[in-house]
Protein backbone atom coordinates (compact mmCIF):
# COMPACT_ATOMS: atom_id res chain seq x y z
CA UNK A 1 0.00 0.00 0.00
CA UNK A 2 3.03 2.13 0.63
CA UNK A 3 3.70 2.47 -3.35
CA UNK A 4 0.40 3.76 -3.47
CA UNK A 5 0.43 6.36 -1.01
CA UNK A 6 -0.15 10.09 -2.26
CA UNK A 7 3.12 12.89 -2.32
CA UNK A 8 2.85 15.96 -0.96
CA UNK A 9 0.47 18.09 -2.83
CA UNK A 10 1.38 21.95 -2.01
CA UNK A 11 4.19 22.97 -3.71
CA UNK A 12 6.87 22.88 -0.49
CA UNK A 13 9.25 25.62 -1.42
CA UNK A 14 6.58 28.50 -1.15
CA UNK A 15 5.78 27.04 2.59
CA UNK A 16 7.52 29.98 5.16
CA UNK A 17 7.97 29.04 8.24
CA UNK A 18 7.07 32.37 10.06
CA UNK A 19 4.12 33.37 7.50
CA UNK A 20 2.21 30.23 6.91
CA UNK A 21 0.84 27.72 8.99
CA UNK A 22 0.79 23.73 7.30
CA UNK A 23 -1.81 20.86 8.02
CA UNK A 24 -0.52 17.64 6.79
CA UNK A 25 -3.23 15.11 6.97
CA UNK A 26 -1.40 11.99 8.77
CA UNK A 27 -4.89 10.05 8.47
CA UNK A 28 -7.98 10.62 7.59
CA UNK A 29 -10.24 7.97 8.06
CA UNK A 30 -12.62 6.47 10.86
CA UNK A 31 -11.61 4.11 13.56
CA UNK A 32 -11.18 0.77 11.74
CA UNK A 33 -9.11 2.37 8.99
CA UNK A 34 -10.00 1.80 5.30
CA UNK A 35 -9.29 -0.72 4.28
CA UNK A 36 -11.05 -2.43 6.92
CA UNK A 37 -10.27 -5.87 8.32
CA UNK A 38 -12.43 -8.35 6.44
CA UNK A 39 -14.40 -6.21 4.51
CA UNK A 40 -15.05 -6.83 0.84
CA UNK A 41 -16.72 -3.64 -0.28
CA UNK A 42 -16.05 -1.40 -2.93
CA UNK A 43 -14.41 1.51 -1.30
CA UNK A 44 -11.74 -0.99 1.00
CA UNK A 45 -10.97 -2.54 -2.23
CA UNK A 46 -10.32 0.61 -4.42
CA UNK A 47 -7.09 1.24 -6.11
CA UNK A 48 -7.66 5.16 -5.67
CA UNK A 49 -4.94 6.00 -3.51
CA UNK A 50 -7.48 8.89 -1.75
CA UNK A 51 -9.65 5.79 -0.38
CA UNK A 52 -6.78 4.36 1.82
CA UNK A 53 -7.29 5.73 4.92
CA UNK A 54 -5.03 5.67 8.37
CA UNK A 55 -6.77 6.78 11.43
CA UNK A 56 -7.39 10.63 12.03
CA UNK A 57 -5.18 13.09 12.76
CA UNK A 58 -3.24 16.23 11.62
CA UNK A 59 0.27 17.55 11.67
CA UNK A 60 0.54 21.07 12.07
CA UNK A 61 3.40 23.11 11.43
CA UNK A 62 4.44 26.52 12.08
CA UNK A 63 7.09 29.20 13.73
CA UNK A 64 9.64 26.32 12.72
CA UNK A 65 7.66 24.01 15.08
CA UNK A 66 5.89 20.71 14.89
CA UNK A 67 2.43 20.04 16.85
CA UNK A 68 0.81 17.28 16.55
CA UNK A 69 -3.18 16.37 16.64
CA UNK A 70 -3.92 12.85 18.49
CA UNK A 71 -1.18 9.66 18.46
CA UNK A 72 -3.53 7.35 16.06
CA UNK A 73 -2.52 3.41 16.01
CA UNK A 74 -0.86 4.37 12.82
CA UNK A 75 1.41 7.07 13.88
CA UNK A 76 4.22 4.96 13.70
CA UNK A 77 3.52 4.68 10.01
CA UNK A 78 2.35 8.00 9.79
CA UNK A 79 5.52 9.42 10.86
CA UNK A 80 7.81 7.39 9.02
CA UNK A 81 5.82 8.09 6.15
CA UNK A 82 6.25 12.31 6.07
CA UNK A 83 9.90 11.38 7.67
CA UNK A 84 8.94 14.25 10.82
CA UNK A 85 12.01 14.12 12.68
CA UNK A 86 10.51 16.16 15.36
CA UNK A 87 8.02 16.63 17.59
CA UNK A 88 7.18 20.13 19.65
CA UNK A 89 3.69 19.06 21.65
CA UNK A 90 0.64 16.88 20.92
CA UNK A 91 -2.74 18.25 21.61
CA UNK A 92 -5.41 15.34 22.00
CA UNK A 93 -8.94 15.30 20.97
CA UNK A 94 -10.22 12.65 23.03
CA UNK A 95 -9.07 9.36 24.78
CA UNK A 96 -11.09 7.29 22.40
CA UNK A 97 -8.31 4.40 21.11
CA UNK A 98 -8.40 5.40 17.52
CA UNK A 99 -6.75 8.72 18.64
CA UNK A 100 -4.63 7.79 21.52
CA UNK A 101 -3.18 4.03 21.00
CA UNK A 102 -0.41 5.25 19.30
CA UNK A 103 1.30 7.04 22.12
CA UNK A 104 4.12 4.78 22.98
CA UNK A 105 5.76 5.50 19.44
CA UNK A 106 6.46 9.51 20.53
CA UNK A 107 9.43 7.79 22.62
CA UNK A 108 12.13 8.21 19.72
CA UNK A 109 11.30 12.11 19.83
CA UNK A 110 12.21 12.11 23.35
CA UNK A 111 15.90 10.71 22.57
CA UNK A 112 16.67 14.08 20.67
CA UNK A 113 15.18 16.23 23.63
CA UNK A 114 15.83 16.88 26.85
CA UNK A 115 12.73 18.18 28.28
CA UNK A 116 9.27 16.00 28.09
CA UNK A 117 6.75 16.78 25.28
CA UNK A 118 4.05 18.57 26.68
CA UNK A 119 0.82 17.52 26.07
CA UNK A 120 -2.55 19.50 26.20
CA UNK A 121 -6.15 17.56 26.62
CA UNK A 122 -9.11 17.98 28.85
CA UNK A 123 -8.43 16.72 32.64
CA UNK A 124 -10.76 13.87 32.06
CA UNK A 125 -8.79 12.66 28.36
CA UNK A 126 -5.70 13.33 30.38
CA UNK A 127 -6.85 11.35 32.95
CA UNK A 128 -7.90 8.43 30.56
CA UNK A 129 -4.73 8.86 28.64
CA UNK A 130 -2.57 8.96 31.51
CA UNK A 131 -4.38 5.09 33.12
CA UNK A 132 -3.19 3.28 29.80
CA UNK A 133 0.24 5.05 29.79
CA UNK A 134 0.83 5.57 32.94
CA UNK A 135 4.50 5.08 32.61
CA UNK A 136 4.97 7.75 30.07
CA UNK A 137 4.12 10.39 33.05
CA UNK A 138 5.05 8.87 35.92
CA UNK A 139 8.59 8.62 35.27
CA UNK A 140 11.17 9.85 38.07
CA UNK A 141 14.38 11.96 36.69
CA UNK A 142 15.84 9.91 34.19
CA UNK A 143 13.85 7.03 32.96
CA UNK A 144 15.16 3.30 33.35
CA UNK A 145 14.27 2.63 30.03
CA UNK A 146 13.16 3.54 26.57
CA UNK A 147 10.11 5.15 27.23
CA UNK A 148 8.01 8.37 25.88
CA UNK A 149 8.53 11.16 28.61
CA UNK A 150 5.49 13.39 28.43
CA UNK A 151 4.04 16.05 30.43
CA UNK A 152 0.40 16.58 30.77
CA UNK A 153 -1.10 19.93 30.69
CA UNK A 154 -4.92 19.78 31.46
CA UNK A 155 -6.96 22.37 29.15
CA UNK A 156 -9.96 23.62 30.97
CA UNK A 157 -11.44 25.08 26.98
CA UNK A 158 -9.88 28.31 27.90
CA UNK A 159 -7.39 29.43 24.91
CA UNK A 160 -3.41 29.30 25.72
CA UNK A 161 -0.83 30.38 23.43
CA UNK A 162 1.33 27.50 22.04
CA UNK A 163 4.67 28.44 20.38
CA UNK A 164 2.98 32.15 19.34
CA UNK A 165 -0.33 30.97 18.55
CA UNK A 166 -3.15 31.19 20.21
CA UNK A 167 -5.03 27.76 20.82
CA UNK A 168 -8.53 27.79 21.26
CA UNK A 169 -10.28 24.21 22.52
CA UNK A 170 -13.61 23.49 20.85
CA UNK A 171 -15.83 21.69 23.24
CA UNK A 172 -17.86 19.26 20.94
CA UNK A 173 -20.28 16.50 22.02
CA UNK A 174 -19.29 13.16 20.48
CA UNK A 175 -22.26 10.78 21.56
CA UNK A 176 -22.29 11.04 25.30
CA UNK A 177 -18.91 11.93 25.62
CA UNK A 178 -17.15 15.38 25.26
CA UNK A 179 -14.20 16.00 22.47
CA UNK A 180 -12.22 18.96 21.80
CA UNK A 181 -11.80 20.53 18.85
CA UNK A 182 -8.62 22.93 18.40
CA UNK A 183 -8.60 26.21 16.89
CA UNK A 184 -5.53 27.25 15.93
CA UNK A 185 -4.97 31.00 14.69
CA UNK A 186 -7.45 30.66 11.82
CA UNK A 187 -6.89 26.99 10.95
CA UNK A 188 -9.58 24.74 12.84
CA UNK A 189 -9.79 20.73 13.84
CA UNK A 190 -12.29 19.54 14.48
CA UNK A 191 -12.67 15.01 14.74
CA UNK A 192 -15.46 13.35 16.43
CA UNK A 193 -18.16 15.38 17.13
CA UNK A 194 -22.15 14.53 16.92
CA UNK A 195 -23.03 18.17 16.54
CA UNK A 196 -21.38 21.59 17.34
CA UNK A 197 -22.91 23.39 20.07
CA UNK A 198 -23.96 27.27 19.76
CA UNK A 199 -20.94 28.54 22.04
CA UNK A 200 -18.54 26.76 20.23
CA UNK A 201 -19.85 27.91 16.89
CA UNK A 202 -19.24 31.26 17.85
CA UNK A 203 -15.64 30.25 18.40
CA UNK A 204 -15.37 28.74 15.17
CA UNK A 205 -15.68 32.47 12.75
CA UNK A 206 -13.52 33.79 10.65
CA UNK A 207 -11.45 30.76 9.62
CA UNK A 208 -9.49 29.85 6.84
CA UNK A 209 -9.47 25.94 6.89
CA UNK A 210 -12.19 24.05 8.98
CA UNK A 211 -11.78 20.36 9.27
CA UNK A 212 -14.93 18.86 10.42
CA UNK A 213 -16.32 15.09 10.70
CA UNK A 214 -18.32 13.57 8.20
CA UNK A 215 -18.22 9.87 8.60
CA UNK A 216 -20.88 8.93 6.10
CA UNK A 217 -24.03 9.83 4.38
CA UNK A 218 -26.38 7.47 7.08
CA UNK A 219 -27.01 9.08 10.34
CA UNK A 220 -25.03 7.95 13.48
CA UNK A 221 -24.97 8.14 17.52
CA UNK A 222 -21.40 9.70 17.77
CA UNK A 223 -20.69 11.30 14.60
CA UNK A 224 -21.31 14.30 12.28
CA UNK A 225 -22.58 13.05 8.37
CA UNK A 226 -21.81 14.71 5.66
CA UNK A 227 -24.94 16.82 5.29
CA UNK A 228 -24.80 18.13 8.97
CA UNK A 229 -21.43 18.97 8.28
CA UNK A 230 -22.19 20.77 4.96
CA UNK A 231 -24.66 22.83 6.84
CA UNK A 232 -21.81 23.64 9.50
CA UNK A 233 -19.59 24.94 6.28
CA UNK A 234 -22.20 26.45 5.25
CA UNK A 235 -22.91 28.40 8.08
CA UNK A 236 -19.77 28.62 9.76
CA UNK A 237 -18.06 30.17 5.87
CA UNK A 238 -14.34 29.36 6.18
CA UNK A 239 -12.74 29.73 2.86
CA UNK A 240 -11.96 25.93 3.10
CA UNK A 241 -13.45 23.32 4.34
CA UNK A 242 -12.14 19.66 5.08
CA UNK A 243 -14.17 16.53 5.61
CA UNK A 244 -12.03 14.24 6.98
CA UNK A 245 -12.72 10.89 9.83
CA UNK A 246 -14.82 9.00 6.94
CA UNK A 247 -15.67 5.66 6.78
CA UNK A 248 -15.94 2.90 4.07
CA UNK A 249 -19.44 3.94 2.49
CA UNK A 250 -17.76 7.22 1.19
CA UNK A 251 -15.61 6.65 -1.81
CA UNK A 252 -13.71 9.86 -2.46
CA UNK A 253 -14.23 10.48 -6.45
CA UNK A 254 -18.34 9.48 -6.03
CA UNK A 255 -18.37 11.74 -3.14
CA UNK A 256 -15.95 14.76 -4.37
CA UNK A 257 -18.15 15.37 -7.43
CA UNK A 258 -21.40 15.93 -4.98
CA UNK A 259 -19.75 18.74 -2.64
CA UNK A 260 -20.04 22.46 -3.19
CA UNK A 261 -17.01 24.25 -4.23
CA UNK A 262 -14.62 24.88 -1.44
CA UNK A 263 -15.66 21.56 0.48
CA UNK A 264 -13.09 18.80 -0.17
CA UNK A 265 -12.74 15.60 1.47
CA UNK A 266 -9.34 14.81 3.34
CA UNK A 267 -6.81 11.99 2.01
CA UNK A 268 -3.95 10.78 3.68
CA UNK A 269 -0.64 12.84 2.77
CA UNK A 270 -3.53 16.08 2.04
CA UNK A 271 -1.20 19.01 2.47
CA UNK A 272 -2.74 22.93 3.25
CA UNK A 273 -0.84 25.46 3.09
CA UNK A 274 -2.65 28.78 4.88
CA UNK A 275 -0.45 32.30 5.73
CA UNK A 276 -1.17 32.64 8.99
CA UNK A 277 -3.21 35.33 9.39
CA UNK A 278 -1.43 36.10 13.11
CA UNK A 279 -1.99 38.56 15.82
CA UNK A 280 -0.01 41.55 15.33
CA UNK A 281 0.58 44.50 17.78
CA UNK A 282 2.43 47.56 17.27
CA UNK A 283 3.18 50.05 19.97
CA UNK A 284 4.45 53.04 17.91
CA UNK A 285 2.62 54.33 14.43
CA UNK A 286 6.46 54.13 13.02
CA UNK A 287 6.16 50.42 13.61
CA UNK A 288 2.47 50.25 12.29
CA UNK A 289 3.12 51.99 9.14
CA UNK A 290 4.51 49.79 7.11
CA UNK A 291 2.10 46.70 7.24
CA UNK A 292 -1.27 48.25 8.63
CA UNK A 293 -3.20 49.21 5.70
CA UNK A 294 -5.62 48.16 4.32
CA UNK A 295 -7.43 48.23 7.63
CA UNK A 296 -10.75 48.45 9.11
CA UNK A 297 -10.20 50.77 12.36
CA UNK A 298 -12.14 50.52 15.62
CA UNK A 299 -10.65 53.37 17.90
CA UNK A 300 -11.07 53.44 21.71
CA UNK A 301 -9.78 52.55 25.23
CA UNK A 302 -12.38 49.79 25.48
CA UNK A 303 -11.26 48.97 29.31
CA UNK A 304 -13.00 45.48 30.09
CA UNK A 305 -13.83 44.89 26.23
CA UNK A 306 -17.47 44.53 27.16
CA UNK A 307 -20.64 43.49 25.06
CA UNK A 308 -20.76 46.83 23.45
CA UNK A 309 -17.31 46.99 22.15
CA UNK A 310 -18.02 43.24 21.25
CA UNK A 311 -20.61 44.09 18.74
CA UNK A 312 -18.68 47.11 17.75
CA UNK A 313 -15.91 44.31 16.57
CA UNK A 314 -18.52 41.86 15.06
CA UNK A 315 -19.66 44.63 12.99
CA UNK A 316 -16.11 46.27 11.84
CA UNK A 317 -14.59 42.09 11.83
CA UNK A 318 -17.56 41.16 9.22
CA UNK A 319 -17.35 44.46 7.12
CA UNK A 320 -13.44 43.75 6.53
CA UNK A 321 -13.74 40.49 5.83
CA UNK A 322 -16.29 41.18 2.93
CA UNK A 323 -14.09 44.11 1.77
CA UNK A 324 -11.06 41.93 2.17
CA UNK A 325 -9.34 44.40 5.27
CA UNK A 326 -7.84 44.30 8.26
CA UNK A 327 -9.78 43.99 11.17
CA UNK A 328 -7.61 46.35 13.35
CA UNK A 329 -7.94 48.60 16.86
CA UNK A 330 -6.18 51.76 17.56
CA UNK A 331 -6.21 52.31 21.49
CA UNK A 332 -3.88 54.17 24.35
CA UNK A 333 -1.66 53.27 26.98
CA UNK A 334 -2.05 54.72 29.32
CA UNK A 335 -5.34 55.22 29.85
CA UNK A 336 -5.98 58.86 28.99
CA UNK A 337 -7.50 59.53 31.96
CA UNK A 338 -4.18 58.71 33.96
CA UNK A 339 -2.63 61.91 31.88
CA UNK A 340 -5.56 64.32 31.78
CA UNK A 341 -7.14 63.58 35.54
CA UNK A 342 -5.00 61.76 37.32
CA UNK A 343 -6.93 61.62 40.04
CA UNK A 344 -10.15 61.02 38.95
CA UNK A 345 -9.05 58.26 36.66
CA UNK A 346 -10.82 55.22 37.05
CA UNK A 347 -9.42 52.06 38.21
CA UNK A 348 -8.79 49.62 34.83
CA UNK A 349 -11.19 45.93 34.82
CA UNK A 350 -8.53 44.74 32.42
CA UNK A 351 -4.45 45.08 32.00
CA UNK A 352 -3.41 45.89 28.28
CA UNK A 353 -2.48 41.98 28.22
CA UNK A 354 -5.71 41.09 28.65
CA UNK A 355 -7.31 43.80 26.14
CA UNK A 356 -5.13 42.66 23.63
CA UNK A 357 -5.65 38.81 24.11
CA UNK A 358 -9.40 40.12 24.14
CA UNK A 359 -8.87 41.83 21.02
CA UNK A 360 -7.67 38.54 19.49
CA UNK A 361 -10.79 36.52 20.54
CA UNK A 362 -12.99 39.15 19.03
CA UNK A 363 -11.38 38.56 15.84
CA UNK A 364 -8.94 41.71 15.50
CA UNK A 365 -5.87 41.00 13.64
CA UNK A 366 -3.80 43.63 14.13
CA UNK A 367 -3.39 46.78 17.32
CA UNK A 368 -1.68 49.82 17.61
CA UNK A 369 -0.56 50.63 20.96
CA UNK A 370 -0.34 54.24 20.90
CA UNK A 371 1.92 55.88 23.37
CA UNK A 372 -0.33 58.94 25.61
CA UNK A 373 2.05 61.06 25.97
CA UNK A 374 1.77 64.74 25.83
CA UNK A 375 2.54 64.89 22.03
CA UNK A 376 -0.63 63.03 21.16
CA UNK A 377 -2.23 65.05 23.76
CA UNK A 378 -2.21 68.28 22.50
CA UNK A 379 -2.60 66.78 18.99
CA UNK A 380 -5.77 68.65 17.77
CA UNK A 381 -9.02 66.09 16.59
CA UNK A 382 -7.99 67.16 13.01
CA UNK A 383 -4.48 66.37 13.42
CA UNK A 384 -5.12 62.93 14.67
CA UNK A 385 -7.37 61.90 11.63
CA UNK A 386 -4.93 63.55 9.60
CA UNK A 387 -1.18 62.40 11.24
CA UNK A 388 -2.66 58.54 12.71
CA UNK A 389 -5.89 57.56 11.32
CA UNK A 390 -5.08 58.60 7.64
CA UNK A 391 -1.55 57.57 7.04
CA UNK A 392 -2.16 53.94 8.49
CA UNK A 393 -4.61 53.09 5.19
CA UNK A 394 -7.82 53.39 6.70
CA UNK A 395 -10.83 52.29 4.88
CA UNK A 396 -13.29 52.36 7.63
CA UNK A 397 -13.63 53.92 11.19
CA UNK A 398 -15.84 52.88 13.67
CA UNK A 399 -15.91 53.86 17.03
CA UNK A 400 -18.46 53.82 20.31
CA UNK A 401 -21.19 56.97 20.86
CA UNK A 402 -18.96 58.20 23.36
CA UNK A 403 -15.47 58.26 21.58
CA UNK A 404 -14.03 61.40 22.65
CA UNK A 405 -9.98 62.34 21.35
CA UNK A 406 -7.78 65.23 20.60
CA UNK A 407 -6.93 68.03 22.43
CA UNK A 408 -9.38 69.04 25.19
CA UNK A 409 -11.40 65.85 23.93
CA UNK A 410 -13.13 68.60 21.24
CA UNK A 411 -13.21 65.43 18.51
CA UNK A 412 -16.66 63.01 18.79
CA UNK A 413 -18.22 60.39 16.23
CA UNK A 414 -19.65 63.75 14.65
CA UNK A 415 -15.91 65.02 13.57
CA UNK A 416 -15.19 61.64 11.98
CA UNK A 417 -18.29 61.55 10.06
CA UNK A 418 -17.24 64.90 8.88
CA UNK A 419 -13.56 64.31 8.04
CA UNK A 420 -14.13 61.09 6.41
CA UNK A 421 -14.64 62.34 2.62
CA UNK A 422 -11.33 64.54 3.16
CA UNK A 423 -9.66 61.34 4.08
CA UNK A 424 -11.16 58.76 2.24
CA UNK A 425 -12.50 56.63 5.03
CA UNK A 426 -16.37 55.61 5.85
CA UNK A 427 -17.46 56.46 9.04
CA UNK A 428 -19.60 53.83 10.63
CA UNK A 429 -22.01 54.64 12.92
CA UNK A 430 -21.30 52.87 16.40
CA UNK A 431 -25.21 52.80 18.79
CA UNK A 432 -25.13 51.52 21.88
CA UNK A 433 -25.64 48.34 23.99
CA UNK A 434 -28.25 48.19 27.14
CA UNK A 435 -28.71 46.12 29.39
CA UNK A 436 -32.02 46.13 31.68
CA UNK A 437 -32.38 49.88 30.22
CA UNK A 438 -28.81 50.99 31.35
CA UNK A 439 -26.55 51.54 28.57
CA UNK A 440 -23.23 48.91 28.55
CA UNK A 441 -20.31 50.81 29.35
CA UNK A 442 -16.95 50.29 31.30
CA UNK A 443 -18.00 52.33 33.84
CA UNK A 444 -21.29 51.28 34.31
CA UNK A 445 -19.69 47.51 34.50
CA UNK A 446 -17.09 49.13 37.31
CA UNK A 447 -20.14 50.34 39.03
CA UNK A 448 -21.73 46.73 39.31
CA UNK A 449 -18.34 45.80 40.48
CA UNK A 450 -17.96 48.19 42.99
CA UNK A 451 -21.07 47.16 44.37
CA UNK A 452 -20.50 43.46 44.35
CA UNK A 453 -22.73 43.06 41.89
CA UNK A 454 -20.75 40.33 40.23
CA UNK A 455 -23.21 37.88 38.00
CA UNK A 456 -24.77 41.91 36.58
CA UNK A 457 -20.74 42.76 35.37
CA UNK A 458 -20.74 39.23 33.41
CA UNK A 459 -23.96 40.50 31.85
CA UNK A 460 -22.47 43.40 30.41
CA UNK A 461 -19.41 41.88 29.98
CA UNK A 462 -20.22 39.05 28.28
CA UNK A 463 -18.18 36.50 30.41
CA UNK A 464 -17.25 36.24 33.60
CA UNK A 465 -15.44 38.91 35.56
CA UNK A 466 -11.99 37.95 36.41
CA UNK A 467 -8.82 39.25 38.00
CA UNK A 468 -5.30 38.30 38.58
CA UNK A 469 -2.44 38.15 41.06
CA UNK A 470 0.64 36.15 42.82
CA UNK A 471 0.29 33.71 45.47
CA UNK A 472 1.42 35.10 48.73
CA UNK A 473 1.78 33.62 52.13
CA UNK A 474 -1.18 34.12 54.20
CA UNK A 475 -2.03 35.63 57.40
CA UNK A 476 -1.51 31.94 58.28
CA UNK A 477 -4.88 31.77 60.39
CA UNK A 478 -6.17 30.25 57.68
CA UNK A 479 -3.97 27.16 57.16
CA UNK A 480 -4.26 26.85 61.35
CA UNK A 481 -7.57 27.58 62.00
CA UNK A 482 -10.04 26.32 59.79
CA UNK A 483 -9.14 25.77 56.24
CA UNK A 484 -5.74 26.00 53.99
CA UNK A 485 -6.47 29.35 51.53
CA UNK A 486 -4.65 30.77 48.81
CA UNK A 487 -3.97 34.44 49.43
CA UNK A 488 -3.58 36.53 46.12
CA UNK A 489 -1.99 39.79 45.83
CA UNK A 490 -3.39 41.48 42.91
CA UNK A 491 -2.40 42.88 39.99
CA UNK A 492 -5.91 43.52 38.86
CA UNK A 493 -6.85 47.26 39.71
CA UNK A 494 -10.51 46.27 40.63
CA UNK A 495 -11.41 43.61 42.91
CA UNK A 496 -15.13 43.55 43.21
CA UNK A 497 -16.72 44.90 46.75
CA UNK A 498 -16.24 43.07 49.92
CA UNK A 499 -17.91 39.75 50.63
CA UNK A 500 -17.73 35.87 49.97
CA UNK A 501 -18.22 35.21 46.43
CA UNK A 502 -17.77 31.89 44.42
CA UNK A 503 -15.32 31.61 41.98
CA UNK A 504 -12.82 29.04 39.81
CA UNK A 505 -9.70 29.25 40.26
CA UNK A 506 -7.08 29.10 37.31
CA UNK A 507 -2.86 28.37 37.78
CA UNK A 508 -2.05 30.45 34.92
CA UNK A 509 0.90 28.87 34.18
CA UNK A 510 -0.54 25.36 33.05
CA UNK A 511 -4.14 26.05 33.11
CA UNK A 512 -4.90 23.68 35.87
CA UNK A 513 -7.97 25.32 37.48
CA UNK A 514 -10.55 24.50 40.47
CA UNK A 515 -13.74 24.81 41.94
CA UNK A 516 -13.54 27.88 44.82
CA UNK A 517 -14.88 30.21 46.95
CA UNK A 518 -13.25 33.73 47.70
CA UNK A 519 -13.75 36.09 50.31
CA UNK A 520 -12.51 39.61 49.85
CA UNK A 521 -12.48 41.91 53.17
CA UNK A 522 -10.76 42.38 56.32
CA UNK A 523 -11.36 39.61 57.94
CA UNK A 524 -13.09 40.94 60.63
CA UNK A 525 -13.55 37.79 62.39
CA UNK A 526 -9.23 37.82 63.36
CA UNK A 527 -8.90 41.67 64.08
CA UNK A 528 -6.80 42.60 61.63
CA UNK A 529 -7.22 46.42 61.40
CA UNK A 530 -8.27 47.23 57.80
CA UNK A 531 -6.00 45.37 55.77
CA UNK A 532 -8.01 44.38 52.41
CA UNK A 533 -6.83 40.26 51.44
CA UNK A 534 -8.33 38.11 49.20
CA UNK A 535 -8.49 34.71 50.09
CA UNK A 536 -9.58 31.97 48.01
CA UNK A 537 -10.44 28.06 49.20
CA UNK A 538 -10.63 25.66 46.71
CA UNK A 539 -13.31 23.28 46.46
CA UNK A 540 -11.70 20.46 44.38
CA UNK A 541 -8.48 18.69 45.84
CA UNK A 542 -5.18 18.98 44.02
CA UNK A 543 -2.00 17.56 44.11
CA UNK A 544 1.67 18.89 42.48
CA UNK A 545 2.73 22.32 43.30
CA UNK A 546 0.98 25.21 44.51
CA UNK A 547 0.21 27.45 42.21
CA UNK A 548 2.23 31.24 41.62
CA UNK A 549 -0.05 33.10 39.16
CA UNK A 550 -3.68 32.50 39.78
CA UNK A 551 -7.01 34.10 37.51
CA UNK A 552 -10.49 34.38 40.13
CA UNK A 553 -13.30 34.11 37.85
CA UNK A 554 -16.25 35.57 39.50
CA UNK A 555 -19.26 33.18 39.00
CA UNK A 556 -21.36 34.83 42.09
CA UNK A 557 -21.69 36.48 45.33
CA UNK A 558 -22.83 34.86 48.51
CA UNK A 559 -22.96 36.71 50.88
CA UNK A 560 -21.89 40.11 52.83
CA UNK A 561 -18.32 39.35 54.76
CA UNK A 562 -19.53 39.11 58.40
CA UNK A 563 -17.67 38.69 62.27
CA UNK A 564 -18.21 35.72 63.69
CA UNK A 565 -17.71 34.78 67.66
CA UNK A 566 -14.97 32.88 66.87
CA UNK A 567 -12.68 30.54 64.31
CA UNK A 568 -14.97 27.47 64.53
CA UNK A 569 -18.07 29.96 64.07
CA UNK A 570 -16.45 30.64 60.74
CA UNK A 571 -15.52 27.20 59.97
CA UNK A 572 -19.60 26.30 60.16
CA UNK A 573 -20.35 28.87 57.92
CA UNK A 574 -17.48 28.03 55.45
CA UNK A 575 -18.46 24.51 55.32
CA UNK A 576 -22.25 26.03 54.96
CA UNK A 577 -20.80 28.34 51.56
CA UNK A 578 -18.91 25.62 50.75
CA UNK A 579 -22.42 23.73 50.23
CA UNK A 580 -24.31 26.65 48.42
CA UNK A 581 -21.05 27.20 46.16
CA UNK A 582 -21.02 23.36 44.98
CA UNK A 583 -24.37 23.38 43.71
CA UNK A 584 -23.80 27.04 42.00
CA UNK A 585 -20.60 25.49 40.62
CA UNK A 586 -22.62 22.37 39.32
CA UNK A 587 -25.45 25.27 37.63
CA UNK A 588 -22.72 27.93 36.49
CA UNK A 589 -21.17 25.93 33.12
CA UNK A 590 -24.95 25.27 31.69
CA UNK A 591 -25.72 29.23 32.85
CA UNK A 592 -22.55 30.54 30.75
CA UNK A 593 -23.76 28.71 27.59
CA UNK A 594 -27.37 29.87 28.16
CA UNK A 595 -25.93 33.41 28.28
CA UNK A 596 -23.74 33.41 25.31
CA UNK A 597 -26.93 31.42 22.94
CA UNK A 598 -28.88 34.89 24.19
CA UNK A 599 -26.72 37.25 22.52
ZN1 LIG B 1 -12.42 8.66 16.18
ZN1 LIG C 1 -15.24 -1.73 3.38
ZN1 LIG D 1 -14.18 9.02 19.09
Amino acid sequence: MAGKFLESTAPAATFSATRDIRITVLGSGTSAGIPTITCDCAVCHSTDPRDNRLRPSVLLEYNGRKVLIDTTPDFRQQALRHNIRSLDAILYTHAHADHIMGLDDVRPFNFHRAEPIPVYASADTLARIQLAFKYAFKYEGKPAGPVPKLEGHILNGEPFDLFGLTVQPIPLPHGRDVTFGYRVANVAYLTDHSEIPEASLKLLEGLDVLFLDALRHRPHPTHSTVATSLDASIRLKPKQTVFTHMSHDLGHEETQHTLPEGVTLAYDGMVIDTPLRGFRVFTSLEDALPFFSPAGVSIGNFDGVHTGHQSLFRRLVALCHERGWKPSVLTFDPHPARILVPDRAPRLLTSLAERLQLFRQCGIEQVLVLPFNEDLRHLEATQFVERIVAPLGTRAVIVGDNFRFGHKLSGNTETLRALAPRYGYESLAGGAITYRGQTVSSSNVRGALYDGKVSKAARMLGRCYSIQGTVVTGHGVGSKQTVPTLNLAPTSELPPADGVYVTRATDLDDNRSWAAITNIGTRPTFENGSDRSIETFLLDSFDGRNPVHLKLTFLGRLRDEQKFEDAAALKTQIFHDVKRASALHRRVSTLIIRNEKGN
